[in-house]
């Protein structure tokens, strides 16, 4: 007889993680299983920008969610930092998403304008404004959009934090504990088999980013995730080099604390290699240092990969499984997983508990429509 949970969690990435807090939380027994490290994939590589405004261009569900997620930290972190002890390096010191033609001027404008009116802020800079702001950035540059409430976080140390606290709200956390096999009978779902033995619950939660499909397959479900690569680089700069994130077409800067600088982030799909190229990084640094001419420099820190989770339409699946009754799926995150978490984790603990009776516009409904299209 393996061990008995309420609900099991299968990865340990930030969305495992808070949807064990959320479950926690309300009185659930949680079990999360982690193949490796709790945040060692794609949750502990990520820059942790909270760019809903940044990230997502047009109004729509996902918008929505985002905009909601990235209000939801203001009094997540406080509650975090509390349970888990762990410093989240929350800032809110606003986003600057930059033009470097005339193209992309127009563009932004017409973004600034589609945001205020879906109830955002965001604003026009031109370049004078942007240097008065922001003194390091190139004078090349033809202005920015400035969006004061997209903040950001150290993406590993939060993932950890929302780990820790659901185990001090009573939650086990395994890590080495490899999902080999879902268990499924009689359109339910039981359990599962792992490294570690079984784990019984009449709940799976598949947390398991670009791996989910792997996870999925014996369910007869083949989910239209794939995995895409993306490579990061950090330096240390003595001064302060920025204060809000840069962002621009290929490349963001993100001031961290203790003047860590970190730079991303290449993209490329269809890869699970978790390699550093020359190739990527060099690519990184020239878009930075056009951007930011003084990085030039900075000290070398490190560089990393992560594997991001895309999904077929751009959009998560959070929704029960089309067959088996108590088997739930919430993947596909792809670039914003850390700003989605919360609303993820509140989301998930609803449909658990059989909150959305309203159209869910993220269920496994649309599978159908994608396969197809
Ligand atoms: P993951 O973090 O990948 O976690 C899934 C976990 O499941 C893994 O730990 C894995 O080991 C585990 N697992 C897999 N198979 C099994 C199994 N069989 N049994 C048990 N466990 C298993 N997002 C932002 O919002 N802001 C950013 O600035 C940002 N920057 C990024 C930069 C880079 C370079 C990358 C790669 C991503 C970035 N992202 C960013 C995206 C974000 O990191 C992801 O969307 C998010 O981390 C996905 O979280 P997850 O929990 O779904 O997946």
């Amino acid at each position: 007889m393996g061990k008995v949970f309420d609900a099991v969690i299968v990865g340990g990435g930030i969305n495992g993680s808070s949807i064990a807090f959320h479950l926690a939380k309300r009185g659930y027994k949680v079990a999360v299983l982690e193949k490796e490290k709790i945040a060692g994939k794609a949750s502990g590589a990520a820059a942790g920008i909270l760019g809903a405004q940044t990230e997502l261009d047009e109004d729509g569900p996902l918008f929505r969610m985002a905009c909601k997620s990235r209000s939801m930290y203001r009094s997540l972190i406080p509650e975090l930092e509390d349970l888990s002890q762990v410093h989240i390096g929350y800032q809110n010191k606003g986003m600057y998403k930059v033009a470097a033609d005339k193209d992309q001027e127009l563009e932004l404008r017409r973004l600034i304008e589609s945001q205020r009116k879906a109830g955002e802020q965001a604003e026009w800079l031109p370049i004078d404004e942007l240097i008065n702001r922001e003194p390091s950035v190139s004078s090349q540059l033809l202005g920015a959009m400035y969006i004061p409430n997209d903040g950001q976080v150290q993406a590993y140390e939060l993932s950890l934090a929302f780990a820790k606290a659901s185990r001090a709200l009573g939650a086990e956390i395994y890590e080495y504990a490899s999902v080999s096999e879902l268990i499924l009978k009689d359109e339910k779902v039981h359990g599962v088999a792992t490294s570690q033995g079984e784990f019984l619950a009449e709940s799976v939660i598949v947390a398991s980013g670009a791996w989910s499909r792997e996870v999925l397959e014996k369910s007869g479900l083949s989910l239209p995730i794939i995995p895409v690569k993306g490579e990061c680089l950090s330096v240390i700069a003595e001064k302060p080099l920025v204060q809000g994130t840069i962002f621009s077409h290929g490349c963001y800067i993100v001031p961290k604390q203790s003047g860590r600088v970190v730079v991303g982030a290449t993209v490329k799909a269809n890869s699970f290699d978790e390699k550093v190229t020359l190739g990527g990084i060099s690519s990184l640094m020239e878009k930075a240092r056009n951007l930011i001419p003084d990085i030039a420099n900075t000290e070398w820190e490190r560089a990393w990969t992560g594997i991001r989770p895309q999904s077929a339409d751009g959009q998560p699946f959070l929704g029960e499984h089309p067959v088996y009754k108590g088997l739930y799926i919430a993947a596909g995150h792809f670039r914003n997983g850390i700003l989605l978490a919360p609303a993820t984790g509140e989301l998930m603990a609803d449909i658990l508990e059989g909150k959305t009776v309203q159209a869910n516009p993220f269920s496994l409904s649309r599978l159908d429509k994608l396969v197809h299209t």
